[in-house]
């Protein structure tokens, strides 16, 4: 259980899906940070999926994988980016999880005989996740996914609502976010869906103390007074979320619109005039705003269609063009256009090429024509997971002509220069593995330490001999193909400490060939690029 000190905001969404929840608690919990409060944040998704793990990134977007391996919502890499605080698996949940927990526990016996049921067994399993494995945070920001309304929500809504009645309203917030429509003919924003989603909450017992407003203009007093009014909500607790062009700006503008000082209010937590120190993103949105150039940059993927796919690795290129005081002009491209059309078409303008990573064969071939590409022009590559696996095969087909080269993942049939990983050493223990074996939560997952060959480039560009990095993958690039690749000027600059995994390759004659097996965009921050990315495109814009 937590200190009597820990606080609890719980952040729910009303009206429509999408509507950013895991961005505003995000913002908001680095606006409490600001004022110098410890803070955490955590997810709880009402699907039955265990984790995002084995959902199409079509249907959920990218999977986010924290240090301790856990597969999470993309929503935890707002909160990791925004608030720098490194989240672990008590941070993420799912009503998969919650109801595997109780099944087992009543496997055990654990209930003595009780019949078991959604109340009281899962809203307590719900009530544990959400108050344990805390130390001395301030506040707990809980986001709770999905739309009110939704039948899978139900119980979460209802153990949140123990938790306010068992822990007083002193120590529990309720934030609604929801969205006021413009309707042009109406020439006004609508407040009666937010009314409806409120009386929806309060129908579970839930009376909001704050309502969040998305809104494409600001929301005039009167609106306010009435949204107040019907929803039964302080006037000033009910807080416009301005639609913002970068996302770097919602802490800025939440913070004018005076969210924190509405927290402290409802906590009762003396405030003065003092303000939220905000004055590293005013930074962050003064470069993002005046760049001093552009970069163009290439992601050659067959997610391209839905960009939450790539959700990290697009703030890991903006946080690494921010770096270098440009903007990134980022063009998305389908793998498969370059197996049908010459991939200059498509790259000839680039100034960096990125294959990110990625499952299954369709769209590899293109793929691989992108990196033939990047090679054969000199064009800066960086090669992500299964993009780097692409990149040694591509190396060892046309560069050292072994032209049947390939991965195990879809052709059992070739030179398997990629095979399906049997075992390695996790935290001092063997991990194995079976072909066959269940999909979800067996990956080679979270971080793990990659020692760095002297002299590489990868050393010179993250000055250190030992880096630790997030994983997500099942097949790895055979250590014995080694020589192979090195005649063929491709050397294997990180590999795990015990010598048997190569987690990162370079050409050794290109200016910036880089294939790294691990996912450096999970570890980008704004405040804390990741090297990669900025070494990336820093020599984008040299070559030009
Ligand atoms: N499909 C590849 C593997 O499992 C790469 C995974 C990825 O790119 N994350 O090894």
């Amino acid at each position: 259980m937590t200190n009597t000190k820990t606080k609890f905001i719980f952040i729910t969404g009303g009206v429509v899906s999408s509507l950013g929840k895991g961005l505003a608690s995000a913002s908001l919990a680095s606006i409490l940070q600001g004022r110098g409060f410890k803070v955490r944040l955590r997810k709880l998704d009402p699907y039955l999926n265990i984790d995002p793990g084995t959902m199409s990134p079509y249907q959920h977007g990218e999977v986010f994988v924290t240090d301790d391996g856990t597969e999470a919502d993309l929503d935890l890499g707002h909160y990791e980016r925004f608030s720098g605080v490194e989240a672990t698996k008590y941070d993420s949940t799912t009503s998969g999880k919650i109801y595997q927990s109780v099944i087992n526990k009543e496997r055990r016996g654990e209930y003595l005989g009780a019949t078991i049921q959604v109340v009281p067994h899962v809203t307590n399993e719900i009530k544990e996740f959400i108050t344990s494995h805390l130390t001395d945070e301030d506040f707990v920001l809980c986001e709770i996914g999905g739309t009110v309304g939704d039948i899978e929500g139900q119980p979460y809504l209802e153990a949140i609502r123990q938790i306010a009645y068992e822990l007083g309203r002193q120590r529990v917030m309720f934030v609604h976010l929801t969205l006021l429509p413009y309707i042009p003919t109406a020439g006004e924003l609508k407040t009666k869906p937010t009314q409806h989603s409120v009386k929806k909450l309060q129908e579970y017992g839930i009376q909001p103390d704050m309502l969040l407003c998305r809104s494409q203009m600001p929301i005039e007093q009167n609106e306010k007074r009435k949204l107040a009014l019907f929803c039964n909500v302080k006037e000033e607790n009910v807080i416009t979320a301005l639609d913002v062009s970068n996302i770097y700006e919602v802490p800025l503008a939440y913070e004018k619109e005076g969210i924190d000082r509405a927290v402290c209010n409802h906590f009762c937590i003396e405030c003065n005039e003092h303000r939220s120190d905000l004055s590293k993103w005013q930074k962050i949105v003064d470069i993002a705003g005046h760049p001093k150039g552009v970069v163009k940059i290439a992601v050659v993927g067959k997610y391209t269609q839905l960009l939450e796919a790539y959700k990290s690795l697009h703030e890991a290129i903006k946080h690494g063009a921010i770096a270098n005081e440009v903007k990134a002009d980022i063009a998305w491209i389908d793998s498969e256009l370059l197996e049908k059309e010459k991939p200059e078409k498509y790259l000839k303008d680039m100034q960096a090429i990125i294959v990110p990573g990625g499952f299954g064969k369709r769209g590899t071939q293109g793929k691989i024509n992108a990196i033939t590409y990047a090679r054969e022009n000199k064009i800066p590559f960086l090669g992500i997971c299964f993009g780097m696996q692409m990149a040694v095969i591509e190396t060892m087909r046309n560069v050292a002509g072994v032209v049947d080269a390939d991965t195990t993942e879809f052709n059992l049939a070739c030179t398997p220069v990629v095979g399906l990983m049997h075992q390695w050493q996790k935290d001092g223990k063997l991990e194995q593995r079976v072909e066959g074996g269940d999909l979800g939560g067996t990956m080679r997952l979270g971080a793990y330490p990659c020692e760095l060959k002297e002299g590489s480039k990868v050393r010179a560009i993250y000055g250190v001999n030992e880096i630790s990095e997030r994983h997500r993958h099942r097949y790895e690039v055979n250590i014995n193909y080694e020589d192979i690749l090195k005649q063929s000027k491709m050397v294997v600059s990180g590999r795990s400490p015990d010598g048997l995994l190569p987690e990162i390759v370079e050409r050794t004659d290109h200016p910036w060939f880089i294939g790294v097996q691990f996912h450096p965009e999970l570890k980008s921050k704004p405040f804390a690029p990741h090297p990669l990315f900025v070494d990336l495109i820093k020599t984008a814009i040299k070559l030009g």
